[in-house]
């Protein structure tokens, strides 16, 4: 069960891609998911789609989904092949203004943190922040397949910044 005070993370994921957010839910249903893969989508153009109340567990860092909210950008990949083959390359693709959403969007949850009593020293960081052996139990998602997610050190930029 997930409570607001047991929360410990804020999760930065990229999407891997630069699908429509249409398109985004049509893969998670298809992986059965009941449950969004993150909290907050937040497009090219810094649109900020919220997914998920706080108080509910997302998908995104498997093992860690109870005690994380995840935000997430669109895109993150690069292609370096063509396009009838595309080979995806880890890029920061951030936009000015997806980084500013970004951070709105940490500022909103820490401020929803705070206003659910939670005292948790809260832990920025980036989906390949967390520890690979956890996420290994049998289930590889195609989605986070690029395990640079999301493409940029955002241990470092944002637990420094905020
Ligand atoms: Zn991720």
């Amino acid at each position: 069960m997930r409570t607001a005070k047991g929360i410990k993370y804020i999760a930065i994921h990229c999407s891997a891609g630069f699908g429509t957010l249409d398109s985004i839910r049509a893969f998670w249903k298809s992986k059965g998911w009941r449950s969004p893969g993150y909290h907050i989508l937040i497009d090219t153009d810094g649109t900020i789609h919220y997914l998920l109340d706080f108080s509910k567990t997302s998908n995104g860092v498997l093992g860690f989904n109870l005690e994380t909210i995840n935000i997430c950008y669109k895109g993150g990949v690069e292609n370096i092949g063509t396009l009838r083959e595309p080979i995806w390359k880890a890029k920061d693709t951030r936009t000015e203004a997806q980084k500013a959403a970004l951070e709105t969007c940490i500022e909103e949850a820490k401020k929803w943190l705070q206003k659910n009593k939670n005292t948790n020293k809260i832990i920025i960081q980036g989906h390949r922040d967390f520890s690979p052996d956890k996420n290994k139990n049998g289930i590889i998602e195609s989605w986070e397949r690029i395990k640079e997610c999301p493409s940029f050190d955002a241990k470092k930029e944002y637990n420094e910044k905020i």
